[in-house]
């Protein structure tokens, strides 16, 4: 659910903070979410390599949808608040839900308007999604996802 009225990179400090703090409550043990998968031999395929939501699980990316943009996969970037934010970023995501209107203010990757980027699932705020005439892209926060192991 989206409660408040903004979460864009300038307004969701305080969102984010949140979303630390209870994801550090919910690091005890036995609280770990399970996601029923199908056994269909194509699926288990498909979730090899998969990138999931840290908080709740759910599938949110993959692997093979790691690009480099401007030459880098892995990005850092301080949001306007001074908050560090360690980024990936992927071709695709369908996991992700993307939230609001595209907004070119503080553009981390020139050239791009970035929408919010929330799981499809819980909500949680997982990066944005980048976009112009010629590509979209999503740069998503790496400490907010989990890999396969
Ligand atoms: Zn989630």
């Amino acid at each position: 659910m989206i409660t408040r009225g903004s979460v864009g990179l300038a307004g969701w400090a305080e969102e984010s903070r949140d979303f630390t703090l209870n994801f550090l409550r919910e690091m005890t043990p036995g609280t770990g979410g399970t996601t029923a998968e199908t056994s269909e031999p194509e699926k288990e395929e498909a979730n090899r390599g998969g990138i999931f939501c840290r908080r709740c699980g759910w599938r949110i990316t993959e692997e093979s949808s790691r690009i480099t943009i401007n030459g880098l996969h892995h990005h850092t970037f301080f949001n306007p608040a001074g908050l560090l934010f360690e980024l990936g970023c992927f071709r695709y995501a369908p996991g992700c839900l993307v939230h609001g209107e595209a907004s070119g203010d503080f553009s981390w990757f020139a050239g791009y308007l970035w929408r919010v980027a929330l799981c499809g699932q819980c909500s949680a705020h997982l990066g944005w999604r980048f976009e112009n005439q010629h590509a979209t892209f999503f740069s998503l926060i790496i400490p907010h996802l989990k890999e396969d192991s």
